[in-house]
């Protein structure tokens, strides 16, 4: 029984072995603040004898978490600052962001929402209708997207009830979830689950959270293959983390292994300032030198786009590497544009 157990405390990770053994410490510090997860499907992924494995660095506490650096933000990408009911996020005229729960089947260390998430504060019936009657009442919203928390912890009931609903509001063409599960807890997605996401006449998409080609096991491939043969599209995000993805090698194989399961890489985002995460943080150049490794040696299927969540709620903004230059002057103006090798060559004003 305890193998299939989800790990909440620090006392079950050192019992599996994926703490130091030893008594109590600043670790529980750490899960007293910030929630604690790990799924068994994820347990078993890790190397237990690599002290710096990219799957426990994404989700076994560390005492790292206590340095809170100045310029982290309890909120890093502002939503608050967006939020005109309980659960809505409008920061883009066209879309909004459906918050339906603030439960995950995993606590990823540099969750962007590591403030909230874990926490009590699932939308009740009311605030889910007051949700649902602002999207109606805004007929600019042609995109819902399901986050939280992670909408696929609901059970296939509920999440077919949210779904009908949305399917329902006219101007709601598009519906996309955001989740981690298919790789956290692969058994979750069950056929029952996926034709709860399913909805006529609206296009739904969904979104998986990938960091490291491990984590597409088989388990997870079989997960996300459920989805992609009911003919739903499949997106990825990935966030560019220190020690875990940050090195060509393994971002080059993330990004195959993910088209590879017919999931198309959307995003890379620069890690968050979110508290207590600044050793999984890399810099910007870092990322733009994996872009331009990834845009140089791997099928343009492969490209994600390298973006920064602006903090205090300005959006998301892609942030290269750019191919392009404007130089010259007088008259004389001309681009330079960088092939795939770093070359770089003349082209005329237009
Ligand atoms: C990230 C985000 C979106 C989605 O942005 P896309 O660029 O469409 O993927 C929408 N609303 C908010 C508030 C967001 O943070
Ligand atoms: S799955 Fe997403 S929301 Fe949940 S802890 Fe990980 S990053 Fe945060």
């Amino acid at each position: 029984m305890a193998k299939t157990q989800t790990l909440r405390k620090p006392a079950q990770l050192r019992e599996r072995g994926l703490l130091p053994a030893g008594p109590p410490g600043a670790i529980e510090n750490v899960a007293a603040r910030y929630a604690v997860a790990v799924p068994p499907a994820l347990a078993a992924l890790i190397d237990r004898g690599a002290p710096e494995d990219p799957i426990a660095r994404q989700f076994v506490p560390h005492i790292r978490e206590l340095e809170t650096q100045p310029h982290e933000l309890a909120d890093p990408i502002g939503d608050d600052a967006h939020s005109p009911v309980p659960g809505i996020v409008h920061r883009y005229p066209d879309r909004v962001l459906l918050k339906l729960t603030q439960i995950c089947a995993v606590y990823c260390r540099f969750c962007f929402r590591r403030e909230t998430v874990g926490k009590p504060g699932a939308l009740d019936r009311a605030a889910l209708a007051a949700a649902l009657d602002y999207i109606r009442s805004h007929a600019e919203i042609w995109e819902v997207i399901l986050t939280g928390g992670d909408p696929l912890v609901l059970s296939a009931r509920r999440l077919r009830e949210v779904m009908k609903a949305l399917a329902a509001i006219d101007h709601v063409k598009v519906i996309r979830i955001h989740t981690r599960v298919p790789v956290a807890d692969p058994a979750r997605v069950t056929a029952e689950l996926v034709r709860a996401m399913k909805r006529k006449g609206k296009a739904v998409y969904v979104a998986v959270h990938v960091n490291h080609p491990r984590e597409l096991s088989a388990a997870a491939r079989a997960a996300v293959a459920r989805i992609a043969d009911a003919g739903i599209p499949l997106l990825s995000q990935s966030v560019l983390l220190a020690g875990v993805n940050d090195t060509a090698e393994v971002m080059r194989g993330l990004m195959r292994a993910l088209v590879e399961c017919r999931i198309k890489p959307y995003y890379l985002h620069h890690a968050d300032l979110a508290p207590g995460t600044s050793h999984l943080r890399t810099d910007i150049e870092t990322g733009q030198t994996l872009m331009r490794d990834v845009r140089g040696h791997v099928s343009g299927l492969c490209q994600p786009t390298y973006v920064l969540d602006i903090p205090g709620g300005h959006g998301k903004s892609p942030i290269g590497p750019n191919y392009l230059e404007r130089t010259g002057s007088n008259g004389a103006a001309h681009y330079v544009v960088a092939d795939f090798n770093g070359g770089k060559h003349d082209y005329p004003p237009r």
